[in-house]
């Protein structure tokens, strides 16, 4: 069957019917496969180490991973590699088939051992290590993280078993993302059990963060894409004018997706499902052409993986569809960028989640005692919550219209800031402020309770119910590095907590009172008001909260010694991880921004001027045939002439700036001056390179133009 959608574009759909819960999970080696499939005792061993119990042995990891193999077959698996996220941001990934040595008998043997199944060894002095290791000792280690499961994924390479790992130095350094994750939930899992046990919870045997990661994408049209090389070498346009109509009828949010748009949801929603990735919610988002995917929340090491398989697949199934995923947090300036919002609670093993206020919240003190630690551990850490935000992409977006400010505060909502104001006053909470019947006036709709607190759009952390919402994330950005972070300040004022209650003569007495103190000692990190607006940058400032406008400034906050004490006290980073991570994202960073600059220079000098010197050409030409005729008026050539070649003029002058301060950058060492001065006098010159460009677009001969348009782009996908 064919439609067309509503710019024209016709598309076929497909009535494909297919069950759900048929092909759930299908392509991973879960729980249920394992059982099924893992002799009886090999299986409970398993389950021992996933759930932290000891580590794996050599003889329990054979038997997996034969079986594992046999599966993997089964599934037309030929290859399987170790799939590990090294500090480049994507994932990295290096297969091996499971052919050994031939036999006499020409015939091949497919094997996969245990050791092969634990270890990996990729050669891996190419990665970033920020010091860590130099390349002469190249060794690199990664090792299985049997709590995310492995999955096949099948792609035009084949079938290949991917099997999820961390990515660990000779010396025992994390050199990815996954390492230091697990290890945060290591520590807030020890920390939140003391606590709970101080409540008298004796059943509960794990405590792990869950998380739901929101992920905002653009969709273009891929023929257009390929002809805007700024997209094609840096993810985001670098040139454009706004096209005359914008967001601002609000037509696009939660608007009817359009039929090409449904069908390549439709397909992404498969491949996730198929990879045990349970994606639940899809929307159109504000800005045209942009949309989002939420999958439902898992354990945070799980949920991280799960994102960047979403990722993944939105960029791998939009060329299926002749279309471009752009992950990039704002690949279209003057229009709303991309985020990803990290929703994060703590849940136990029993089902328990420890940011459920319960109805009445000014009586659970359980409850009261972990958000007033919460509290004090975002008010005293914000600069790290922030610089775990920072990307290059980022500094787009976050201050910007549409996105949390660079400033971190917590919102709490009506009802548990006036609990919280409660205490802060007379030193406890005796009542809850209740949701009310909410009338809709009409009598065929349902009147119903509402919530007792509305929604915040414009809060980097806002409490949403029974969870965190971190908003400032970026949507390229791995929910690593904000979930460690997260993880981690928690554990410690949850360890500083415990260590106060434990040695209370009177526990009942000491929590209030604790309780009391966290909550006037950080009541100025709350704030429920409008985020966007100029005054709150103000008010912050007179609270004292940092505001970090870009990476470059956020980036030192994660080697302060504030954060060394962190992150060593529950082994998360050693000073030494930490100091390599500061020195990546500094290169990150000024590479990034030579790669845009270079793409920039590249763009004005072959394709701009060259399509505006035809255009003033005509206009001469024009110029001299009406004037040949010696009738009429040429003073229409003559204006934009006069005005073309003023613009063209202010490209080149900018354009030799340009060049200039970018060879300057690329000849400075690597570090942080070399980030500041990107930051500082690159960056600069190419926004006003870009300001003749966008005017001589709105000039210059749609037809002479080199590249699509903002319009084509976003509004006839
Ligand atoms: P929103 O209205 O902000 O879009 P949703 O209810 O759709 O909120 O949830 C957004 C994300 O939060 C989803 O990924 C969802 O699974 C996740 N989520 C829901 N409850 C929790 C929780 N208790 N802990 C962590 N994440 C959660
Ligand atoms: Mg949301």
């Amino acid at each position: 069957m064919s439609g067309a959608d509503s710019c024209g574009t016709s598309v076929m759909i497909e009535t494909e019917k297919f069950s759900v819960s048929e092909i759930f999970g299908e392509n991973v080696f879960n729980d249920s496969v394992m059982q099924a499939r893992l002799p009886k005792k090999t299986y409970k061993r398993l389950r021992e180490v996933i759930e932290g119990g000891h580590e794996l042995d050599l003889v329990t990891a054979d038997v997996v991973a034969h079986e594992m193999k046999e599966w993997a077959i089964e599934q037309g698996a030929t290859h399987f590699t170790h799939w590990f996220q090294p500090l480049t941001g994507v994932t990295a990934e290096k297969h091996d088939s499971f052919i050994t040595a031939p036999m006499e008998n020409g015939k091949v043997l497919m094997s996969f051992s245990g050791k092969e199944l634990i270890k990996g060894e990729p050669d891996a002095s190419s990665f970033p290590s920020g010091g860590l290791r130099a390349t002469f000792e190249a060794r690199g280690y990664t090792a299985w993280d049997c709590t995310s499961p492995a999955f096949v994924r099948h792609d035009a390479a084949g079938a290949t078993l991917c099997i999820p790992t961390a990515f660990c130095s000779y010396t025992g350094e994390a050199l990815d993302q996954k390492t230091p994750l697990l290890r945060s939930m290591e520590a807030i899992n020890d920390q939140a059990l003391r606590l709970l046990r101080l409540f008298g919870n004796t059943t509960s045997k794990r405590v792990t963060p869950s998380v739901g990661a929101e992920q905002e994408y653009f969709i273009v049209d891929r023929e257009k894409y390929l002809k805007r090389k700024d997209l094609v070498f840096t993810g985001r346009t670098l040139f454009g004018a706004m096209p005359p109509k914008g967001q601002e009828m609000d037509d696009h949010y939660y608007g009817v997706i359009r039929e090409r748009i449904g069908s390549y949801m439709k397909d992404v929603n498969k491949e996730l499902w198929k990879l045990g990735v349970s994606a639940k919610t899809q929307h159109n988002e504000a800005a045209p052409a942009q949309h989002e995917l939420a999958p439902i929340y898992a354990e945070c090491n799980v949920a991280a993986d799960h994102n960047q398989l979403i990722m993944e697949t939105l960029k791998k199934v939009a060329g299926r569809h002749g279309l471009h995923c752009l992950l990039h947090e704002k690949p279209f300036a003057g229009v709303n960028g991309s985020g990803k919002h990290d929703n994060w609670s703590l849940t136990t093993d029993d089902g328990i989640n420890l940011l459920d206020p319960g109805s009445t919240p000014h009586e659970n003190i359980q409850f009261l005692l972990v958000l007033t630690c919460l509290l004090k551990a975002v008010d005293k850490h914000a600069d790290l919550l922030r610089a775990s935000a920072a990307d290059v992409g980022n500094d787009h977006r976050l201050g910007a219209n549409e996105a949390p400010p660079a400033i971190l505060s917590v919102y709490l909502g009506e009802q548990l800031e006036d609990v919280i104001a409660q205490l802060v006053s007379t030193g406890s909470a005796t009542h809850s402020i209740k949701g009310e019947m909410l009338e809709t006036g009409v009598k065929t709709l349902p009147d119903f309770m509402k919530d007792a607190t509305d929604r915040n759009r414009t809060s980097p952390f806002a409490f949403t119910g029974n969870k965190f919402e971190f908003r400032m994330v970026g949507s390229q950005a791995s929910i690593a590095p904000p979930n460690v972070v997260l993880n981690t300040i928690a554990a410690e004022v949850f360890a500083e907590a415990c260590d106060i209650l434990e040695q209370a003569e009177n526990f009942d007495d000491a929590v209030h009172d604790l309780i009391k103190k966290y909550a006037i000692e950080h009541q100025r990190i709350i704030f429920n008001g409008n985020g966007y607006s100029e005054e709150w940058v103000v008010e912050a400032e007179k609270r004292g909260l940092p505001n970090f406008k870009t990476m470059v400034d956020a980036i030192p906050a994660y080697a302060t010694d504030k954060a060394v004490a962190l992150f060593e006290k529950f082994g998360v980073f050693n000073r030494a991880e930490l100091e390599s991570r500061i020195e990546i994202e500094y290169a990150t960073y000024a590479k990034t921004i030579n790669i845009e600059a270079r793409a920039m220079i590249d763009i004005a000098s072959k394709q701009i001027i060259p399509a505006v010197i035809r255009y003033t050409t005509d206009l001469a030409n024009s110029w001299n045939a009406v004037k040949a005729t010696g009738i009429a008026d040429v003073s229409v050539q003559s204006e934009l002439l006069a005005e073309t070649s003023g613009y063209l003029a202010d490209v080149k002058r900018a354009l030799k700036k340009l060049t200039e301060v970018t060879e300057q950058a690329a000849s400075m060492s690597e570090g942080k001056e070399q980030a500041v001065y990107y930051k500082e006098e690159v960056t600069v010159a190419m926004e006003q390179l870009r300001v003749p460009v966008d005017k001589l677009e709105m000039i210059v001969d749609k037809d002479l133009w080199p590249m699509p348009s903002y319009g084509d782009l976003i509004f006839e996908v």
